[in-house]
């Protein structure tokens, strides 16, 4: 548990039933983001990020099959596998986009006992009712209920997803326990005072972020797709559970959604291009982390193939800049940095009597990234004034390697140690025009045909002609396949 200095974060994780996508990924370099903001304003920090593995029903309704439990079903492995799997990989795409990690990643599984605690403990006072599908939440029993969303509890009526839950009584209404369809047999199931089956989905968020962080706590974040229903329910219910009067967290902060080609990525919307994706097309996680932080976490993004490759050629043309001034000095606070500023002047001003004029110019453009990073994470400011600094003739060495390395203390980028050559753009498949593809395909095949004939001559020159036009081909049983090198 946090003392009364540390701040408690809480963010809402993935449901790891299939691979997080880009957008999904956005959540979490924001979030990032206010970790490195505190940092910055040496404020400690408790982050705890939840791992839904059971819970969370298709379409994000009440009733219905489990997320986990259909993904099992579909490829054919184990509930406890499809969650192993998936975490992995959400982890793996933390690490790659240089995201701090978190003090605690509980998992929704571990904690369904405290959670039929919670749901008890707000039947006993008096705001649920039970029906065949299981427990509820009776919403009018909640004051403000909706308040975070901006709407009346009539509007929050209108914006519940279109679900007939029999017996339920108010559309806004969410269950606390779902209870097993009677010849239904849950993959995932517990016994509780409602029946076997599982918790709904929003529970877990108000019971993991309690147990370990305290019953309140300064900020939680998440997708603004979670400010009309997911957050307004568990505020509904951590407020009814603690009945103290008090709003049961500070401060709510939401990332906005990334647009593909202007349209939503949604967490149900079909196939949408996850950071493998991205690192297959040639592209460098941070140039992903650089089009994120190019924008303002509060505005919608459009991604689009133009915007990513202007990422990376602007990463490329950074760190080239920034090469010559390795190694830059370790900094992660905002004091640190003054401090360290403040050294060179003093040393300059003992030799020359007064303070170099470059070592003041460092200052200022680290106080101006103070204040950006202080107005609400702006984080596109960030990056102009980390521009303006590496074009400033004013500036000394010793004060531009400081100035660097703060920055980079708030951007994440690897601006101390990524390669320029590793944003080198390798071109893949994908940039060919037709012509091109007719072209090596026709040369596979005339290779094919010659290793038939046993021409070994005619394939050598084939392949070396493939050599040259950089494709690689890989003999399968199937037949022979092709990459760009
Ligand atoms: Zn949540």
């Amino acid at each position: 548990m946090p003392s009364a200095d540390v701040v408690g974060l809480y963010s809402c994780g993935p449901t790891v039933y299939y691979f997080p996508h880009l957008g999904n990924m956005r959540a979490y370099v924001f979030a990032d983001t206010l970790r490195r903001a505190l940092r910055w304003k040496q404020i400690p920090v408790r982050h705890v990020v939840n791992i839904t593995d059971v819970g969370h029903a298709v379409a994000d309704s009440d009733t219905g099959e489990d997320k986990l439990e259909v993904a099992a079903a579909k490829e054919r492995r184990s509930v406890a596998d499809i969650a192993d799997f998936y975490t992995r990989a959400f982890f793996t795409d933390l690490a790659a986009l240089n995201v701090l990690p978190a003090d605690r990643y509980p998992r929704a599984s571990e904690y369904v006992q405290q959670m039929i605690e919670f749901a008890t403990r707000l039947q006993e006072r008096g705001v649920t009712y039970q029906i065949p599908s299981g427990l509820y939440f009776d919403t009018t029993k909640s004051d403000g209920y909706g308040t975070l969303a901006l709407m009346d509890i009539a509007g929050q009526r209108e914006a519940a997803r279109v679900e007939h839950v029999e017996g339920r009584r108010h559309k806004s209404d969410f269950a606390l326990w779902r209870t097993e369809e009677p010849g239904v047999r849950r993959v995932m199931r517990w016994d509780s005072p409602w029946g076997w089956g599982a918790p709904g989905w929003h529970l877990e968020c108000s019971v993991m972020s309690m147990a370990l962080l305290g019953e309140h706590f300064d900020l939680h974040t998440g997708g603004i797709d979670h400010r009309e229903l997911h957050h307004v329910n568990e505020i509904a219910q951590s407020e009814a559970y603690l009945d103290d009067g008090d709003p049961w967290v500070r401060y709510w902060m939401h990332n906005e959604f990334l647009l593909l080609n202007n349209a939503k990525i949604a967490k149900s919307a079909g196939p949408v291009p996850r950071l493998a994706d991205l690192i297959e097309a040639g592209y460098h996680p941070m140039a992903y982390r650089l089009f994120l932080l190019g924008g303002h976490y509060r505005s919608q993004l459009d991604f689009t193939t133009a915007a990513v490759d202007g990422a990376q050629t602007a990463l490329r043309r950074l760190l080239a800049r920034i090469e010559p001034l390795r190694p830059l000095p370790v900094i992660e606070a905002y004091e640190q940095a003054r401090e360290a500023l403040t050294a060179i002047a003093d040393r300059t001003a003992a030799g020359a009597g007064d303070a170099e004029p470059g070592d003041k110019t460092a200052l200022d453009y680290l106080e101006l990234m103070d204040d950006a990073i202080s107005l609400d994470l702006a984080t596109p400011r960030l990056l102009a004034i980390l521009q303006e600094t590496l074009r400033d003739p004013e500036i000394t060495p010793a004060g531009l390697r400081i100035v660097v390395a703060a920055a980079d203390a708030l951007l994440g980028l690897h601006l101390n140690d990524l390669d320029p050559a590793a944003l080198d753009r390798r071109r893949s498949a994908a940039d060919l025009d037709t012509a091109e593809i007719e072209t090596i395909e026709r040369l596979i095949a005339d290779r094919t045909q010659a290793r038939k004939e046993k021409n070994w001559p005619r394939a050598d020159e084939i392949r070396a002609e493939l050599d040259r036009l950089d494709v690689q081909v890989t003999d399968t049983p199937t037949g022979p396949t092709w990459h760009l090198r």
